[in-house]
This record gives C-alpha cells, structure tokens and sequence, in this order.
C-alpha cells in the first residue's frame, strides 16, 4: 500500500471559491437539481447520494431525486467514483451552469466528498449518536467549488465500546473511520489451544526457567508450526473473503528460552526475531493473505537480520510509553526505545500499523490531559511509514471530553497537520455553547498544571497517583470553579447544561478517588477524628452518580464496572473507617520483605496499611499494598500496652489482575517486648485454590481472654508461590495485597 499512496499522492491544497453564492441547491424549499449517479452504481455512490439525499431534506425539507441521467432543463450533482484517485480520496468541482460534479476514490471517495459538501457549506455536524447538529433552512446555496482532497494515511480506525457509536453509520463516515477492526489480537492460543495440546506435549509452550509454561507457544518447534498452518488453512476455508488474520502472542508475557529460541533471539538481537521467522514461514504459505502479529512489548523491537515477508502485517503497540507528552520528544527511556523501534520496523517493513494508546482504560472517567499529544504522535507514525492506525480509545458515553477526542482523533488520522487548537474551538462552541470558554480553560489549565508538575500519565494509573502533582487540593478547587461557572453560563439551556455536567464527571470522580487514598482528614471522606462523615463527599457521589443514570453511562472501566457497581463500591468503601476503638490507627507497620515495585499507584505507601479504611475493588487497588512473594512477616507497633478483643486483617483476591490470592496462612502474634516473647493467638488458614472466595476478606483474630496487655503485633503470612490452576496465569507468580490492619478495643 505504501507505494500505491506515494505513486498517486494528490494535491492536498484545496482551492475553494467563497465568494458570492452561485449555486442555489433549494430556494424556498424547491430545488431543481438531481442527484446523478451511474446506472450501475457501486456501493459507495450509492450511499453518497443516499447521505446527500438525506441531510439536504433534513436541513431544508426538500427530496433530491436519485437518478441516472439528467432531463434537459434540470440541473444535477453528479457522483462517481474515478479510477485514478487514490483511496478514499475525492474531487468536488462545479461549473458556471450551477452544476456540482463530486468524484471519489475507491472505498469511500464519493461519500467523503459529499459529507465534505454537508460539513463545509451546509453546516452539518455529527459528533456523537446522540448530538447532531442539523440546521434548518428552506435556501441552500453553494459556492463555486474546487477542491480536492485525500489522506495520506491507508487504515484509519478508532476503536468503540459503545454499541451505539459503533452502528452510527452516518457518523463514522464524518469522521471518515473505518469499522472496528483489529490487523492482530491475541491469538496464539487460538492456534495452538494449551486447553488442547499442553498435558500431552509440554515442548509446544514456552520454556521457562527450566520449566515449561503455556504462556507463549516455542516458536521453533516445527510441530507447531505445522498446527498452526493447519489451523489457519482451515479457518480460512471457512471465511474465504478475510483478508487479514493473526498470528501473535499471547497477552502473558514470558515467552520461550529453549535452546533454539534463544539462539534466533540471539542472532536477531530482539525477542520478535523467533516470532518474525516464524510469522514469515506462516505467510508464505497463504500468499494472498495478510498474516498479521504484533510488535509489543518484548517483541516492540524489530529484529536485526530478518526482514517480515510482503504478505506480513505489522501491529507496533506504544503501550510502555506515557501521554503526558509527545513520544517524539520525550527523554525517558521507553520513549526513546518507541522512537527507535518504530523507526526500525518503518525500514523493513512493506504493511505497518500502530496501536496507539489515548484514553486511560481502568478510570475511563478520569482526567486524561493528553489532547496535545495526539497530534504530534499521529504525526511521529506518519513520519516513520505508518500509514495504518488503530486508535485505542475505547470511545462510549460519559468518557472523558469522548465527543471531542473522537473528533479530534478522526481529523488527525485524516490530516495530521490539522490546526488542533481550532478545531477544539469550534467543537467546544457547537458542543457546549456559552460555557465553551471556560470549558476550554479547564483543558488547558489542566494540561499546564501536568506539565508545570512533571508528572506523566499512565494510561491505568488512578487519579489518586497524582494527588500530589497536578490534581492538588487546590487545583481540584480551581478547576471546580471553572465547572461552577460553565455550569451557570449555559444554565437555561438543558442539552448544553447535560454537556457541561458530563464534562465535569471526570473531576469529580478525582475528588472521589483521591478521598478513598486520604479516607480521614480534609481531602478524605471522614473527618480527622473518624466520627463525621463528610457531607461534601457524600454529595458529589450522589451528583456524579445521577448524572450517569441520567446520561445512561455504561462502563466506567475497560472491566466494565458500572455505574451502579461503583456507586454502591463507593458507599460500602466510604461507609465504615477504622478510628475509633483501633489502637493500630496511624500507627507504623514494619514489613518484611518491603512492598514490591507493581505498586506504582501509591508508592507503597505502608502508612495505607493504618489509615482507617479498607481499600475497594476499583482498578488499580490504589489503597491496596502489594507484594510478589509467598512469606510476609508484618510488624506492627502501638506504641503502648493495650488490652484488645480483635486484631483484623483484610486482603484481596482479585481474578481481574488473576495474580491476587488471599494468603493461605496468616498466624498472629502479640507480645509486650519489641522483637521477643510473642505468643500466638489465632491463625487462620485457607485451603485450595481459592476459585470460590470473596474478593474482600477480612481475617478477625480474636484475642483469648487471658492473653495479657501487648505492645507488638507480628502478622506471618504465607501464600502461594505460583498461581495454582485454573487460573490462566497458572505457572505465575502469585501476589498478595493487604489493606488494613486494626487492633480493635
Ligand atoms: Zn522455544
């Protein structure tokens, strides 16, 4: 595809007329023009002239005919496709006698140079499935037009969670988008099941420090090779006309060490050299087909002899680099890695897409102040021969600034060099009225705040990890203000009003989140002494809350929690703090060994473990301490001797993340001597492997009667080592996530 776009790269300049209206296409509700297309129309003329037909009699209340050959007298807008144009690209022209020609490329030429008619002159604007702005006007006049247009890039496709979004036709080809469409996914397990073949021929999977897991299939062992050909020589039989299918790895990682694997790795100085040798051996086999795999993760760099085959598709997945700025210019190291992969794979590669990543998948609700970057990644991409995307954005209702992203993602992905900030301007005016000043001022104070902090975005981080950094006490305060004055500026406007209360969901769900971080004091939900629960917070749930019903918002999360679900998370977290009575409330716990790197949430912050409230169950476990080994030993000191009936431990278990067990022994033990003469006074113990547990559970360990006054707490937790089957992760290691620890009076 590449040398096609090059060989019939168009002029992109479009030269339009704007001077004097020339054309009346309705006067009075009367039109004198026809719609002209071949009498064997194709699919996408039809369509533009059934999209033109449509809009015109929605703005002016006056049908177009569809017909094939102009009457003398009559005047017409003639559409069809032209060989010669490049793919998707379109010609408008019209001549002094009022007539309009619109030429288009192959795929959807005509239809985009008929929307473009419908955007550009008769201000017709979709931007969600729900909010269209359709004027109304019984005279529609044109200029002369002149123009010509094309994009540079091939695919362009922004993926959708909402059904509604993805089924609105007419608004995917304004946005000119293709249907959801994935070149690679997952699939080594759908081509060599472990299900099937993991008990009887261990050597199919990957060799892991000595020991073979189903992680990730031996890419040398010939034999599955062979069943993965056949696979996919059956597969294909079923579904002739799929053009593209993948062969990739699995999302777990760990892929083989065995001898062979190793040497390629070797010779090829990257983890995809094994995986490339193969994925060509696979192509060869079916020439007209489009065998597709990913370069993610430890396969994100190209390998260094072997060059993928014609018929070989590249998916480059950005997922280790972060959105606070642009990829191309950052300085950390995974960026710099991206910039010299990308630029690798662009050298050998003839098929290349990017899977880019723009919204923040487990808070899909939550500040994600990367609107600035899109463009100059989009552009990095472009720069390196990617001319296929895959936008990762997850697009449905209530998302974060959804309408606006989809549109500014859509106008890149068409044209990279778009004037962004314009293009914001004049979506916020149509999208939020009056109130699109200070909706605008919320966008880039909180895009200056990040940068001003530093801090980078993680696109799974929840909003509590920058509590500190850009989302302050204050700051919060500042931007709510803004919303307060949005909210009133367009006040008697209900529609504007809903776009305003949805704009500002993200914010609140930050001060929601941050509060469960800081359960007790200012920014918490309680206050400092545990007994008053904070009225403020209480309402901002509710708000937030009604606005979702109101608004029907389905998903919060790439794990689908819902509205409800996080309401009555939100209650039960906020609903009972550990003050009052707890000798263990702020009180420091000493652990062995410390908490591991994964909890980049909170920074292992061990003052969690004392803070008064028990985590949730909402991603990324910000209020959870984690740690990656089978023995802990918690050391906990209350500072003087008390007489307590229980000591209470709650930990997590986890099948979204599919590495948290709950342990499978904690003892406790008490003394009154620091590091001597603890005696035991309860062990709990949970057997098997757990499939049936809670995903909170709180260990009560009640004190015999006779035991005496203690001063040290001592928790010795044992999990398990590995993740026990059925688990996915079977083979991996297991973790163990501890919230809250209490001594209760
Ligand atoms: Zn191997």
């Amino acid at each position: 595809m590449k040398n096609f776009l090059l060989s019939l790269a168009l002029l992109l300049v479009a030269v339009a007329c704007t001077n004097s209206p020339s054309i009346h296409l309705v006067s009075n509700g009367i039109s004198q023009y026809s719609i002209i297309i071949p009498a064997k129309a194709n699919d996408q003329e039809n369509r533009a002239a059934t999209l033109l037909q449509k809009y015109v009699k929605q703005v002016s209340g006056c049908e177009l005919p569809i017909i094939n050959d102009l009457k003398t007298g009559q005047k017409g807008i003639f559409i069809r496709e032209k060989a010669g144009l490049q793919y998707d690209g379109y010609r408008i022209s019209s001549t002094d006698d009022g007539s309009v020609t619109i030429l288009g490329g192959k795929r959807k030429g005509c239809v985009y140079g008929v929307i473009t008619i419908l955007e550009t002159y008769l201000d017709c604007h979709l931007y969600s499935p729900t909010f269209k702005v359709i004027p109304a006007s019984k005279n529609l006049n044109l200029p002369l037009i002149n123009l010509a247009d094309s994009s540079v890039n091939n695919y362009r496709i922004v993926n959708y969670f909402s059904q509604a979004y993805q089924n609105d036709e007419d608004l995917m080809d304004w946005n000119r988008l293709f249907p959801h469409y994935i070149f690679a996914s997952h699939s080594f397990n759908w081509l060599v099941p472990w299900e099937t073949y993991f008990k009887t021929h261990p050597e199919y999977y990957a060799l892991r420090d000595g020991k073979r897991l189903p992680t990730q299939l031996c890419l040398t062992n010939p034999e599955v090779l062979k069943i993965a050909i056949e696979k996919l020589r059956k597969e294909m039989a079923a579904n002739p006309t799929q053009v593209y299918w993948s062969v990739a790895q699995n999302d777990y990682g760990n892929p083989c060490q065995c001898e062979k694997c190793l040497k390629i790795e070797k010779e090829e100085k990257s983890q995809s050299g094994p995986l490339i040798r193969f994925v060509n051996q696979v192509a060869k086999e079916f020439p007209d087909k489009m065998i597709c795999t990913y370069a993610y993760n430890y396969t994100q760099s190209a390998p260094a002899i072997t060059n993928p085959i014609d018929n070989v598709h590249i998916t480059l997945c950005s997922i280790e680099t972060d959105r606070s700025r642009p990829i191309a210019t950052d300085t950390s190291k995974a960026a710099k890695q991206f910039v010299k992969d990308i630029a690798d794979w662009g050298k050998i590669c003839k098929h290349i897409a990017t899977y880019d990543y723009t919204i923040n998948y487990h808070h899909f609700i939550s500040p994600h102040p990367n609107l600035f970057v899109l463009q100059p990644n989009i552009q990095l991409f472009v720069k390196n021969n990617v001319f296929d995307h895959y936008q990762q954005s997850d697009i449905a209702e209530g998302h974060e600034f959804v309408e606006l992203r989809l549109q500014l993602i859509s106008k890149l992905l068409w044209n990279p060099n778009i004037d962004v900030s314009a293009t914001m301007d004049q979506f916020l005016k149509r999208f939020y009225g009056d109130a699109a000043p200070l909706i605008r001022k919320y966008i880039d104070e909180l895009q200056k705040d990040m940068v001003i902090s530093g801090d980078r975005l993680n696109i799974f981080g929840p909003p509590s990890i920058h509590q500190n950094t850009y989302l302050t006490a204050e700051n919060l305060e500042k931007y709510s203000g803004y919303f307060d004055q949005a909210e009133a500026a367009v006040k008697s406007d209900t529609t504007l009003l809903h776009h305003v209360e949805v704009a500002r969901l993200p914010l609140s769900y930050a001060i929601l989140e941050i509060g469960k971080t800081n359960i007790v004091g200012p920014r918490g939900w309680w206050d400092n002494s545990g007994t008053v629960k904070s009225k403020k917070m209480d309402g901002i749930l509710d708000n937030f809350y009604a606005v979702m019903t109101r608004e029907k918002i389905g998903v919060m999360s790439e794990h689908k929690l819902t509205a409800r679900a996080y309401y009555d998370m939100s209650r039960q977290t906020a609903g009972k703090v550990y003050v009052q009575h707890n000798y263990a409330f702020h009180k420091r716990v000493v652990p062995d060994p410390m908490p591991n790197s994964m909890n980049k949430y909170n920074h292992a912050d061990l003052s969690l473990l004392t803070d008064g409230g028990i985590g949730d169950l909402n991603q990324s476990k910000p209020a959870w301490i984690g740690w990656e080994t089978d023995q802990i030993e918690l050391n906990l000191d209350l500072d003087t001797l008390v007489n307590a009936s229980t000591i209470e431990m709650t930990t997590l278990w986890d099948t979204d993340a599919r590495k948290i067990l709950h342990p499978s022994l904690t003892e406790c033990l008490v003394s009154a001597q620091k590091e001597k003469g603890f005696v035991p006074v309860g062990r709990i113990e949970i057997k098997g492997n757990q499939v049936n547990e809670k995903n909170i559970r709180t260990h009560i360990f009640k004190i015999p009667g006779n035991t005496k006054p203690f001063r040290y707490v001592k928790l010795k937790i044992s999990g398990n080592k590995f993740m026990p089957a059925p688990y996915p992760t079977v083979g991996q290691k297991a973790q163990i996530y501890i919230s809250e620890i209490s001594v209760n009076k």
